[in-house]
Order: C-alpha cells, then sequence, then structure tokens
C-alpha cells in the first residue's frame, strides 16, 4: 500500500453543531484521519458588519487514498458538518479543499492539484507555511515560505 501525504487547507465562516467558525475547523481537524501536522487556527477579522469572520488552519495527513478518493472524503465531513452545496464562496460551516500532494499534480473531472487558487491566498498560505514552510509547488518548484512572502508583498496597504 502506497502512503502518500496531503496538505488540507480548511476554513470556517458559519456556526454549526460543534460551535463557532473555530470549533468547527478543530473538529474537522479531527474528523481527519492521518493527520502528522496541524496549524494554528488563523482567524481573519470580517471585512463589514454583516460578514462573518473567517477561521483558517491546514493540516498535513498521511493517506493511502488517491486524490479523487481523498476528495470524496472531505465532501464526505463537509456534508456531515452540514454544509449545503451550491453556492461557491458562500457562508460555510466547513470547507475542505486539497492544496498539495505528495504525489505531485492530479487533474480529472472536478479535482485539480495543487489547488488552483491556493498560490494567491494569504488565508492558505499562513497556516501552510507554519507546517510545510519547505514543500515545493511542483509547478514553479517555490517554496510555500516564499509563495508566503509573494503574498505578503503584494497585500494592498491602507
Ligand atoms: P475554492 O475552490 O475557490 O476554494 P470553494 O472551496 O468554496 O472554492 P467548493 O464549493 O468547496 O468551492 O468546491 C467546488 C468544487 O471544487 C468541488 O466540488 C470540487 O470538485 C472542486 N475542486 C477542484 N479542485 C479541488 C481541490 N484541489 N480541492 C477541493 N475541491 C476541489
Ligand atoms: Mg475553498
Ligand atoms: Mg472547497
Amino acid at each position: 500500500m502506497t502512503t502518500t501525504s496531503y496538505a488540507i487547507a480548511l476554513g470556517s465562516n458559519r456556526p454549526g453543531r460543534h460551535g463557532g467558525p473555530r470549533d468547527e475547523v478543530r473538529a474537522a481537524l479531527a474528523a481527519l484521519d492521518g493527520v502528522y501536522a496541524v496549524s494554528p487556527i488563523l482567524t481573519t477579522a470580517p471585512l463589514g458588519p454583516s460578514i462573518r469572520a473567517f477561521a483558517n488552519a491546514a493540516a498535513l495527513v498521511r493517506s493511502p487514498l488517491t486524490p479523487p478518493e481523498m476528495l470524496a472524503r472531505l465532501k464526505a465531513i463537509e456534508r456531515d458538518f452540514g454544509r449545503r452545496r451550491g453556492r461557491r464562496w458562500g457562508a460555510r460551516v466547513i470547507d475542505l479543499d486539497i492544496v498539495l500532494w505528495s504525489g505531485g499534480r492530479w487533474r480529472s473531472a472536478g479535482l485539480t492539484v495543487p489547488h488552483i487558487a491556493y498560490a494567491q491566498r494569504a488565508f492558505v498560505l499562513h497556516p501552510l507555511a507554519a507546517i510545510a514552510g519547505a514543500w515545493r509547488d511542483p509547478w514553479n518548484g517555490r517554496r510555500i515560505r516564499q509563495l508566503r512572502h509573494g503574498v505578503d508583498r503584494r497585500r494592498p496597504r491602507p
């Protein structure tokens, strides 16, 4: 049995049965199998009065699952947490994305690894850099910690 590693990004901006967004992220971390590293949970303040705060984290898991099998497992956890499918980027109890896979690149119907947008997202790169700073993007060979510096530099100043 071949075991590979995955970097999973977790996010929540809606309370669920476990509590607030941070509790949902904590519960999802506990629901994952094969976890061997967990980042701190980062809270992103809401941008306006009607927009909820986000909790984000990253985890490294060892797993014999193929990427589509891993995605199916993540979607099962999302469903179990009460996430309703449909609106992308809407308020969600939990979002579980595959960011990186030690096998490199994967592309099939409904699944692209590395995650298509992760290298532009501070809320993914900050937690991930805390546990996988030396992991390299298979497309450009850049390390997660370098990609994190990239988004920090691009962040607009008030
Ligand atoms: P984003 O993908 O921009 O972070 P999202 O996570 O809110 O948005 P979802 O509604 O969770 O979007 O997922 C939409 C679809 O994206 C999923 O049904 C899944 O098939 C697909 N998808 C493609 N690549 C990935 C990946 N690497 N990890 C998770 N889902 C993926
Ligand atoms: Mg997502
Ligand atoms: Mg998702």
